[in-house]
């Protein structure tokens, strides 16, 4: 009951804190549910955290990826729709959709299309909106 495991990296984090200082994920002090790990009920600090959490990853902000596009999205498509262009659209390439589109019959755009989606997989966020995204 003395130490409980991040719900984020499950790295062990004592009971009373509110940060993992392995992953720095914030942790609620009083959720019972998380994870059914055994801690004493009694044994709750009698305070919840009450600031917000000031420190966030690069890339990490929802708000800053708010008018991203999303690799997984782009990757997806490209993989099951690559032969129609259809991540090309997604990624607003709009020229290279429609080539993709008129070449579909070769199945070569197929074949780019799931090279390309395992690419936008395989990037790094940071990466992938700075090489393929456009707002
Ligand atoms: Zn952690």
């Amino acid at each position: 009951m003395s130490s409980r495991n991040c719900p984020s990296c499950g790295a062990p984090v004592s009971v009373d804190t509110t940060d993992c200082k392995y992953c720095g994920e914030k942790i609620a002090v009083a959720q019972p549910q998380q994870q059914g790990q055994q801690y004493s009920q009694s044994q709750q600090p009698p305070y919840a955290p009450s600031q917000q959490p000031q420190y966030a990853p690069p890339g990490y902000n929802p708000y800053a990826n708010y008018n991203r596009k999303s690799k997984v999205t782009a990757g997806v498509l490209g993989i099951l729709l690559g032969g129609l262009g259809i991540h090309k659209f997604y990624l607003g390439r709009i020229g290279w959709g429609i080539v993709y589109l008129i070449f579909c019959w070769t199945y070569i755009p197929a074949l780019l299309g799931v090279i390309e989606g395992i690419i936008y997989l395989s990037s790094s966020d940071e990466k992938f909106h700075m090489k393929y995204s456009r707002k």
